[in-house]
């Protein structure tokens, strides 16, 4: 492959602090040498002239649904999660192959638009996963040209069967209806995952296969343990939704009388290939039990607002020696895909988190988190830092952008004011996605008439199921609310509510 020179940019290294100018010499996906201007003489090679631009490692985004760009705007303000999951069938139903593909392409667009450049993507088939619908999304990622770990979101609960006495809260006649909303059993959900895993054809540099159980509660114990063998027979990474909302943790100790933590650490599932979206409701021997067994965590502090669901204890996390990542969520319950507003926000949240200035995220540690601490919950390593021998996925800057006007500091800045705007071009695996502000490998204005000519249809298709679940969301909301509104051991992340350190 033809080796290209990236002059005349300043390189934020991977110390985090030397942002000097400097030359970029890449050959087959790899940065070979970073060196000061006009020290690598090459022949025969692509020179890339970048003077203005500030490059960056591309955002790593530890949790997302790709299922959830076609669900952007569906989702009603003032939602919690429970309220959400019961109309999720309506927002994501009736979908062809070709639904899921065009779903999983508008969010990698989005994604690689804002700045990303690999993301962990759990998506949804209902009632089990399909090796030509988690194909399609394979192909949506790699139509963009995105790195993705895709994992097959699955389930054996619906969420009436999940929720321990939610079933016996409603009037008969919803009983009845609830009762009708079947889950698969979990063998059949497994047996396709397996095939899925053993027929991947994709080169796993680029994308690979992974298992999401979609909440410890929607999945059996059975189903859990089946999950972390196959993953381990398959060598593949797992993720699932821990302790998301205050009402999944209240729920947890009711039906396992420990905690989720505890309940999966007893299960045997927890170890350096599990990670955990959310990880809102822990308590201090949460922490301790993620940690002894090296299972990642992905703070969503976007979707973690929009639901109303809490604030992560990133600060605990990090002490404990967490592998922290951060992640965008969905596009239906993030409204968008904007790793750099995560970024942000996971800086800022920590700061009403905790009264101590000296607990509060630095920038460098979100940086961190959205590249490197992502990136090995993806299980790529060479990933998330611009440095010799790592892979060249590399976002571009446009530091005349006003955001940068005057540039003084350069993470600071990328961190705590960046969103997106000023961002030129995308790199990924040596190769320009985005370069002035145009994607290379499709066509926007053609995707944007089939997403809306699919949006239209599907919106039609799914009315009725819309309407079936309108009863529900009033019973789920007070349900939910009145759990979430118990006594609960974890108070200690609460602003103005912490226990001494
Ligand atoms: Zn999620």
């Amino acid at each position: 492959m033809k080796e290209i020179l990236i002059c005349g940019a300043r390189v934020l290294r991977a110390d985090l602090s030397t942002c000097d100018p400097a030359d970029v010499l890449i050959e087959d996906g790899n940065i070979r040498a970073i060196e000061p201007p006009g020290r690598i003489s090459r022949e025969n090679v692509e020179r890339i002239d970048a003077t203005d631009r500030l490059l960056v490692p591309g955002l790593v985004n530890g949790h997302t649904h790709g299922h959830g760009g076609l669900g952007k705007g569906a989702v009603p303000d003032r939602v919690p999660l429970e309220v959400f999951l019961s109309a999720s069938g309506a927002i994501n139903g009736s979908r062809s192959v070709e639904d899921k593909r065009l779903s999983a392409t508008l969010t990698a667009v989005e994604l690689v638009r804002k700045g990303c450049t690999a993301a962990y993507d759990l998506y949804v088939e209902y009632p089990i996963p399909s090796r030509e619908g988690i194909a399609a999304v394979a192909e949506g990622y790699r139509e963009v040209g995105m790195r993705a770990v895709i994992a097959p979101m699955m389930a054996d609960h619906t969420l009436y069967s999940a929720l321990p006495g939610l079933m016996e809260a409603l009037p008969p006649h919803l009983q009845e209806r609830a009762r009708q909303i079947e889950a698969a059993p979990y063998e059949a959900s497994i047996a396709s995952a397996r095939e899925i895993l053993h027929t991947w054809h994709y080169d796993r540099d680029l994308l690979r296969p992974a298992l999401g159980p979609t909440i410890p509660l929607h999945c059996s114990d059975a189903f859990l343990i089946a999950c972390a063998r196959l993953a381990d027979e398959c060598d593949v990474v797992v993720q699932t939704h821990v302790a998301e909302s205050k009402a999944q943790a209240v729920l947890g100790l009711q039906k396992y009388g420990r905690s989720l933590v505890a309940h999966l650490q007893d299960l045997g599932v927890l170890g350096p290939r599990f990670s955990a979206a959310h990880g809102i409701w822990l308590d201090g021997e949460d922490i301790a039990r993620l940690a002894g067994a090296g299972v990642g965590v992905v703070h969503n502090p976007m979707s973690n607002l929009r639901l109303g669901s809490g604030i992560a204890p990133a600060r605990a996390l990090l002490e404990a020696g967490v592998r922290l990542g951060i992640g965008t969520d969905a596009s239906n319950t993030s409204d968008g895909q904007n790793m750099f507003e995560a970024q942000r926000l996971a800086a800022l949240l920590s700061r009403v988190a905790d009264v101590d200035p000296e607990r509060w995220l630095s920038v460098e540690e979100v940086f961190r988190a959205a590249t490197q601490g992502s990136a090995e919950i993806l299980g790529f390593d060479r990933l998330g830092r611009l440095e010799p021998n790592h892979r060249a996925d590399i976002v571009f800057l446009d530091v005349g952008h006003i955001n940068y006007v005057p540039l003084r500091n350069p993470l600071q800045q990328l961190v705590l004011a960046e969103n997106g705007a000023a961002i030129d071009s995308v790199m990924i695996d040596g190769r320009f996605v985005l370069r002035g502000g145009r994607l290379l490998r499709l066509d926007e204005a053609r995707l944007r008439r089939q997403v809306e000519a699919a949006v239209e249809r599907l919106d039609a298709a799914n009315a009725g199921l819309k309407a079936a679940a309108e009863p529900f969301r009033d019973l789920v909301g007070h349900f939910c609310l009145a759990h979430a509104r118990a006594p609960f051991h974890v108070h200690r992340r609460l602003p103005d509510d912490r226990a001494p350190s």
